[in-house]
């Protein structure tokens, strides 16, 4: 057993540099015995890396930014639920058959479970972008109300039809009543760690607000959040739990979250 070669898996994206997926599964592939190593690709060659995924056997690969849709029509199969999102993040490969899977909603919706039941539950997503979607779609399929804010008027109102629910312009999101608000734009991003997408005043106290930013870990969006009593969950929670996905996916065992949350969060710090 020890004198097998390692299993590769990876992330492939554009920049790629900064991901923490390696540190995250590299300790979770350690902590469960595996013998397999977690590798950043960087490319800007999509065709040429998938099928360098199939030629070298790289058992499973992360798909990140800018590949997500693009990736689609070069593998063999697609998991429902990522083919009526139409984005991919996870790529399983079965003796070199490749099928692509989303894991980003699933990892929301299992982030938010640890506070809030979704079922029946209204929820306003701030933005409308990749995240906003694959978010919007688990939190539809969970059975939770939607509602979309956005900035821009075009883009907010195409979520907003594919997802079958109504749109608000963000400058009126005060306007709204729900029981969860998350926020899924760059906004308040490390360096610009003092912006917010959303007004101060915008929390009522029973709301569970949920950001998609890990980096900081706490952004000012959700430290207002907390300061007015909401209950808030990390975009790090969400990033935990999409990984641990991937990591069933890949493997069939669940890894230890514990593990995963304590690298990431200490690099973070
Ligand atoms: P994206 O597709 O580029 O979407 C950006 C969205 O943000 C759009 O709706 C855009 O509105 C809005 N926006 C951008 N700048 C804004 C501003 N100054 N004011 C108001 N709205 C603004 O990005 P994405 O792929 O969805 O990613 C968004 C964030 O989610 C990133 O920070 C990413 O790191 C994070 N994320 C986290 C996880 C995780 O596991 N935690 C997973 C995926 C993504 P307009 O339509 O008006 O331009």
């Amino acid at each position: 057993m020890k004198n097998q070669p390692a299993k590769i898996y990876g992330v492939l994206g554009n920049p790629i540099q900064h991901s923490l997926s390696p540190v995250m599964h590299n300790a979770a592939f350690e902590a469960a015995g595996i013998n397999a190593l977690y590798v950043a690709f960087e490319s800007s060659d999509l065709e040429g890396s998938i099928d360098g995924m199939r030629a070298l056997g790289i058992r499973g690969m992360s798909v990140t930014i800018p590949f997500k849709t693009s990736v689609i029509p070069h593998l063999d199969a697609l998991d429902p639920l990522a083919e009526r999102i139409g984005a991919v993040n996870t790529i399983l490969n079965e003796n070199g058959r490749l099928k692509g899977y989303n894991t980003d909603g699933l990892g929301a919706m299992k982030a938010l479970q640890t506070k809030i039941e979704p079922a029946g539950k209204r929820c306003v997503l701030v933005g409308a972008g990749g995240a906003a979607r694959g978010i919007g779609f688990m939190a539809r399929e969970m059975g939770m109300e939607l509602v979309i804010a956005n900035r821009s008027m075009d883009r907010g109102l195409a979520l907003a039809d594919f997802l079958e629910c109504p749109f608000i312009p963000l400058e009126r999101i005060r306007e709204i009543r729900v029981n969860v608000m998350i926020q899924t734009t760059p906004v308040g991003m490390f360096p610009h760690e003092d912006a917010s997408p959303v007004p101060d005043n915008v929390f009522r106290k029973e709301m569970v607000v949920m950001d998609a930013i890990y980096n900081p870990l706490e952004t000012h969006f959700l430290r207002t959040a907390r300061a007015s009593g909401c209950d808030t969950i990390s975009g790090l929670e969400m990033f935990i739990h999409q990984g641990a996905e991937q990591f069933r996916l890949w493997t069939g065992l669940n890894p230890s979250m514990d593990v995963m949350r304590a690298v990431v969060t200490n690099i973070l710090k």
